[in-house]
């Protein structure tokens, strides 16, 4: 057996997140402008084998869930032939895909054939129009259709992200959760990140857990925390008293989980990350280009993960520096 993945902080790292693109068909503020977006090169986004690769060698080393994400990875051409080979890979013991939903009624029949089950589907509204201010399109029918055909093919566990900026989707947490309920989908609020294109975010601009608690207390009834969650679980999770499903909170900036994180990252131009917020990153491209042996790439992979800071710094004020890449271009 290979030795484990281990940071010098002793943190185990068995999760893989894979950009497979950094282009997206919608333009959400938090993220992306809205016009003129720079994106990578084909030429210099991997291909379907060399990602494929870099998860084989990263499985061999220990890492056990893969979640395919980007940009918008439905943009991206037959991404049921990678899901499928990830799926298929020894070793791995869960595939997850992130997306915007827009594109899933269409691909979610070829997804699921791929033997993909878990699926993050991005949904901040059920407003028309806030949908449109957000994300710069109309397209909340689509991904309506999206959830739809994935719950009707029978997708699970499916989970819906939604990004909390204060200020604007109030409105939103409440009906939000009660789909969630209708239909057995965990919502999970996202605490917006410093990690947006046009450096909008501040801490002002942050609808924080506590706050979304205290809206859902008021709006749909009490809350308890899940009993005895996973330590190294991102999300903290709430149950409904009255049995009616449960709610999750990615708190980085109000309560980071730095000190349970598991996971490295790849972008869509081959470059390891050990943080979304991290400054440094390696680039894996060149070498799987120019004919590494797979116990270089390993070799790198270990090195970025021992190279892990202890955590990111949202909240040492001026102390903190925004990754220079935003969250469309390292993979959120
Ligand atoms: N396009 C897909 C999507 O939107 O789900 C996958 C990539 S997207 C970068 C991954 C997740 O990042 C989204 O689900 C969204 O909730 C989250 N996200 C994007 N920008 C964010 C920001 N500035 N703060 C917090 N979360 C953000
Ligand atoms: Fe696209 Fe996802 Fe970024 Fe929105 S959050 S612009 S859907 S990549």
């Amino acid at each position: 057996m290979p030795e484990p993945l281990l940071d010098s902080y002793n943190r185990l790292h068995d999760n893989l997140r894979l950009s497979v693109t950094d282009r997206c068909n919608i333009r959400c503020f938090y993220c992306m402008p809205e016009s003129g977006v720079e994106f990578v090169p084909r030429a210099e986004i991997l291909s379907f084998e060399e990602i494929e690769r870099v998860a084989r060698i990263a499985v061999g080393l220990g890492v056990r869930k893969l979640r395919v994400t980007g940009g918008e990875p439905l943009v991206r051409k037959d991404l049921h032939v990678l899901i499928r080979k990830l799926v298929a890979m020894p070793g791995v013991e869960d595939v997850a895909l992130t997306t915007n939903g827009v594109l899933l009624a269409d691909q979610a029949e070829a997804l699921f054939d791929a033997g993909l089950r878990r699926l993050n589907i991005h949904l901040d509204t059920l407003d028309r129009a806030r949908f449109e201010q957000i994300t710069r399109r109309d397209d909340l029918g689509r991904v309506m259709a999206g959830i739809d055909a994935a719950q009707r093919l029978g997708f699970g566990p499916i989970k819906i992200n939604a990004v909390a900026v204060k200020g604007l989707v109030e409105p939103d947490i409440v009906p939000l959760a009660q789909f969630g309920r209708e239909r057995g989908i965990e919502i999970r609020y996202i605490e917006f990140m410093p990690l947006d294109a046009q450096n909008l975010w501040d801490r002002s601009k942050v609808l924080l857990a506590d706050d979304i608690l205290e809206l859902l207390r008021e709006g749909v009834g009490p809350l308890d925390p899940v009993p005895d969650p996973d330590p190294r679980a991102p999300a903290l999770e709430y149950r409904f008293r009255d049995g009616g499903g449960q709610v999750g909170f990615i708190a980085s900036v109000s309560r980071p989980f730095c000190l349970n994180c598991n996971r490295i990252r790849l972008t869509a131009d081959g470059k390891l990350r050990y943080c979304l917020f991290a400054i440094d990153e390696t680039d894996v491209r060149d070498l799987l280009r120019g004919g590494a042996a797979d116990e270089e790439i390993a070799g790198v992979i270990r090195a970025t993960v021992r190279a892990k800071w202890l955590g990111h710094e949202i909240n040492q004020g001026e102390r903190f520096v925004p990754p220079p890449r935003p969250m469309y271009a390292i993979g959120g």
